[in-house]
């Protein structure tokens, strides 16, 4: 559910008249809407009441200032996977302790920083992590409190380049060995053992995978109180699904009912890191037709955005919902076109196959490009990367200006 919804055939992000946002500040032009943000939020919140618990927001998913600003203000916490998330996070009004630091490559200068910024855990993924980790956490003075996240190899049936949580994946400690990694984590003086992570994948669209994961991380929870390590926190991770075309996702409070019981009796907190369930339908990108080209065997309709500014048409397979702004009916023919970027790939596609009644200089809307739109923009061809709106109610701020030449080449130097 989001609040981007047509009145009288034009198209509205809250009270906001998406064509006047596109004449107001050009194209291609990210929208999103900030009750639709806490919306979401909420229902993970509210959905896990009962429960001691964090909801941790994502903020690979999408990481602009006002869009962590606004979750910050709801109470969220925030799951970073570099130095430079964090450093969003707390410009942005979040607090360190509410942090979880994931991801498979952490430099010492960003373990360093988290350290000095007092964020609440570290989601170690490796051994060679955790030495390092309880190495810099001496040297400092201070101990780093933990969680292993750990890999439960469970199949999270999503596209490959999504699913984390096979044995033959980069990401976590095989659950099979992790018992021993933290028998000597318990004995490291610079690390003290918080908790217990797991994430499975992305677009997630069943909860059995979870339930799976779940079992075999409460599994290995017993073994280790039997050994006398006590977790304070079980982190599930994120992954729930959101519609693009006619997924049926998990809702938030159908997922947290799932998984609730398996809690029943266990003194911990509950952790959960959702991004896309959160932004996703948040946000839309608006693009604008420069030219239709072909003919009977393929039309092509042109337009402003492309694969820089919205990759994941072209590197996951992904369909995305494309739809006319402003829906007219007369003297516009439906046809089938692949809508098509600028960039000199071919790759460089939003969708293919689409029947639309569409002209040049109309504007569309791609839908639910919320989470992973900007954040995965590039300037490949020296595009400069879009602007970004935040709409709260009939007000409108810009949260991002457009990039300007100047900008693509700042910190660039001619030779002598
Ligand atoms: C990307 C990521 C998430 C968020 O995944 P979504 O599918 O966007 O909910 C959560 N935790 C970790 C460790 C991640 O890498």
């Amino acid at each position: 559910m989001d609040y981007f919804e047509f009145r009288n055939g034009e198209m509205y992000a809250e009270d906001v008249s998406v064509l006047r946002l596109a004449e107001r500040h050009g194209t291609p032009l990210y929208v999103y809407s900030r009750a639709t943000l806490e919306r979401h939020f909420r229902a993970f919140d509210d959905a896990l009441a009962g429960l001691e618990h964090m909801v941790c927001y994502a903020v690979k998913a999408n990481s602009n200032l006002a869009v962590l600003q606004t979750l910050a203000r709801l109470g969220a916490g925030f799951d970073i996977v570099s130095g430079g998330e964090l450093q969003r996070v707390l410009k942005a009004g979040g607090r360190a302790d509410r942090v979880v630091f994931s991801g498979v490559g952490k430099s010492e200068d960003e373990i360093r920083f988290a350290l000095e910024s007092g964020i609440y855990c570290f989601n170690v993924e490796s051994e060679y992590e955790l030495e390092l980790i309880d190495v810099t956490a001496r040297l400092m003075g201070k101990r780093a409190s933990i969680a292993l996240r750990v890999n439960p190899d469970v199949d999270a049936k999503t596209h490959p380049y999504i699913s984390t949580g096979l044995k033959n994946n980069k990401f976590g400690v095989d659950i099979a060995t992790a018992e021993q990694l933290y028998l000597r984590a318990a004995r490291m003086s610079g690390i003290e053992i918080l908790g217990i992570a797991s994430h499975i994948g992305s677009q997630l669209l069943e909860v059995s995978p979870f339930l799976d994961a779940l079992d075999r991380v409460l599994a290995l929870v017993r073994r280790l109180a039997d050994a006398g390590i006590t977790m304070r926190h079980i982190d599930v991770g994120g992954g729930l699904g959101v519609r693009y075309h006619d997924e049926k996702p998990i809702a938030p409070a159908d997922w947290a009912a799932a998984i609730k019981p398996k809690f029943e009796g266990l003194p911990v907190r509950v952790l959960t890191e959702p991004g896309r369930a959160i932004a996703g339908n948040a946000g839309i990108l608006v693009t604008r037709v420069l030219g239709i080209k072909g003919g009977e065997d393929k039309r092509f309709a042109i337009v402003d955005a492309a694969m820089n500014d919205l990759i994941r048409p072209t590197l996951y397979q992904a369909w995305m919902d494309i739809v006319p702004v402003v829906q007219q009916g007369e003297g516009r023919e439906t046809q089938t076109y692949d809508i098509v970027g600028p960039i000199c790939e071919t790759g460089d596609w939003i969708g293919k196959d689409r029947a639309l009644a569409i002209a040049t200089d109309d504007l569309l809307a791609v839908r639910t490009a919320g989470a992973y739109g900007f954040t995965m923009a590039s300037n490949y061809n020296s595009r400069p990367r879009a602007a970004e709106v935040m709409v709260d109610g009939d007000a409108e701020t810009l949260i991002r200006a457009r990039e300007t030449f100047d900008d693509l080449v700042r910190g660039e130097t001619l030779l002598p």
